[in-house]
């Protein structure tokens, strides 16, 4: 693979040292990434400072380099959607959903409206308030969705007038760099930088005096440290983190209805997936032919290297993530669980785990109460639709839930009670969209992404009170027959693509 180079300034930057990238198919190294020093930094954080001058005070022309980047990104899908699985794992059309999820998020903050509120325009005098940037702001992503991930927060970061300079994992720098390379002609020199490098480069990033605001996708442990790193500058932080999501099969489920979106809900991208189901309660009459439908697509599930046509798992991504499971699965057949599908690594080259599915265990064992962000899923028996709230519940987390049921107004009722940012009926983490907010209640995260509330995430509100409406301002939009009075910004959905 031709060696990429970190964007810095709108320009090539080659590293201080360099970065083993793992092909998790084969577990042997296939590329050398970049790795910034503090002083490769520093020149990132000052070219993003730079830019951020001229590039807030443009609206139009931020909407159009955003289009233009999702134009320039969807020529080279089939490429980026290459590296992304040599180097994350994950089967080739899921890597080319993903860097479609990309554009598609681009191209809705481009066409969100981010308008001034005008809240007083009348004989007494003019009030108004606009939504600022921030100024630079720090992006730090994960390894399992490296490029979805890292552009949820550029898109909006850039729409609301902000710099960036983003930090790709260690484990899947690749894709991230290429697009920083492809998007060098496409937006202002120093607007958009990539670094890349191992973890302490993202401690530096987030306590980096430069930075104004830090958005951090990643582990509830790392989490804590971007917070406490952003105390003395005031930082305004977002963290998406870790999840143990329950899903709550209810005494009228269909279970042969119901489990392949169950299953997927669960394995889709081996389960490293913030929001997959991370533990299911089903009531006690439905556990038999839950677990045996649950075990069949387990066992119809093709595992392979992502590049190879039909697989729908593919290896986990690091050698870290592939040992934890292993370990978590090992531990709760020690406590009693029964294996119904899987059980074990594969035995080939590579982080191949068995799609695994576990009964016979409970709260109290660690694969339950932990979040094992891999392909292998506790059921959990209930006799009590109480009981399994209140287990639910019972995690520090609080990301997503979902309930399944024949009964929608039931379902609806029990969702309501389920502690965490999104809960879907007969589906899970279906509200994972541009124009919904999404993030986690409790250690699951701090703040959302997405939709209107994560751009006004990336600004902070100036009011500005005169005795009239200034010539160069707005006047309050007129009131559409049955509207609310006048907000920012869109509705939710109304420029969703
Ligand atoms: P991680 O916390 O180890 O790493 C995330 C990023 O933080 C990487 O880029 C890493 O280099 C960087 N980093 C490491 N130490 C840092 C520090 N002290 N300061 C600043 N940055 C630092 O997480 P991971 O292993 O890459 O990802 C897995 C975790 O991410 C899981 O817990 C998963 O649930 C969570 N996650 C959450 C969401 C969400 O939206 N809620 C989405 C995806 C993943």
């Amino acid at each position: 693979m031709t060696e990429l180079s970190m964007t810095v300034g709108g320009a090539a930057l080659a590293g201080a040292g360099g970065l083993e990238v793992i092909d998790p198919a084969t577990a042997e190294a296939f590329a050398t990434a970049p790795a910034a020093d503090r002083d490769q930094l520093d020149t990132a954080m000052a070219a993003a400072q730079g830019a951020f001058d001229a590039w807030r005070r443009d609206d139009d022309a931020r909407r159009a380099a955003l289009l233009a980047a999702a134009d320039v990104l969807a020529a080279a899908l089939p490429t980026l959607a290459t590296t992304l699985t040599a180097e994350q794992g994950k089967p080739l059309a899921e890597a080319r959903a993903e860097i479609a999820g990309a554009c598609l998020w681009l191209r809705y903050y481009a066409g969100v409206e981010l308008r001034p509120e005008v809240v007083q325009d009348d004989s007494r005098g003019y009030a108004r308030i606009t939504r600022n940037p921030l100024g630079v702001v720090a992006a730090i992503a994960p390894w399992n969705f490296p490029v979805a991930l890292g552009l949820w927060k550029v898109a909006p970061a850039l729409r609301a007038g902000n710099t960036v300079v983003l930090k790709p994992s260690p484990d899947t720098p690749l894709t991230t760099l290429a697009v920083g390379e492809l998007l060098r002609p496409v937006l202002p020199a120093g607007v958009f930088n990539v670094v890349s490098g191992p973890d302490p480069l993202g401690a530096w990033l987030a306590a980096h005096p430069l930075a104004r605001r830090v958005s951090f996708t990643g582990a509830t442990a790392t989490g804590r440290k971007v917070l406490a790193a952003s105390v003395d500058d005031l930082k305004r932080v977002s963290l998406e983190l870790g999840g143990n999501d329950p899903a709550i099969v209810l005494p009228d489920a269909d279970p042969a209805r119901i489990a392949e979106g169950l299953f997927w809900g669960a394995f889709r991208n081996n389960g490293q997936f913030c929001l997959a189901v991370k533990r299911v309660y089903v009531h006690r009459r439905r556990h038999a032919e839950l677990v045996e439908a649950l075990a069949a697509l387990a066992g119809a599930a093709v595992v392979g290297p992502g590049h190879v046509d039909g697989v729908q798992l593919g290896p986990l991504t690091n050698v870290r993530q592939f040992r934890r499971v292993t370990e978590l699965v090992g531990d709760a057949v020690h406590h009693g669980a029964t294996v119904a599908a899987g059980g074990g690594p594969l035995d080939r080259p590579g982080y191949f785990h068995e799609p695994t599915v576990l009964t016979g265990v409970e709260d109290g064992v660690r694969i339950v109460d932990e979040e094992q962000f891999g392909p292998a899923l506790p059921i959990v028996v209930y006799d009590d639709v109480d009981d399994a709230v209140a287990r639910a519940n019972g995690t520090s987390f609080g990301l997503t839930a979902s309930v399944w049921s024949s009964d929608l107004d039931h379902a609806t009722a029990v969702a309501a009670r389920l502690d965490c940012g999104q809960v879907c009926v007969n589906a899970h983490g279906a509200g994972l969209r541009p124009d919904l907010p999404f993030g986690g209640h409790r250690w699951s995260g701090l703040g959302v992404e997405n939709g209107r509330w994560g751009l006004e995430s990336f600004t902070e509100p100036q009011v500005l009170v005169t005795p009239a409406r200034p010539a160069a301002n707005p006047g309050t939009p007129p009131a559409a027959p049955g509207d609310e009075p006048p907000a920012g910004g869109s509705a939710p959905g109304e420029t969703a693509p």
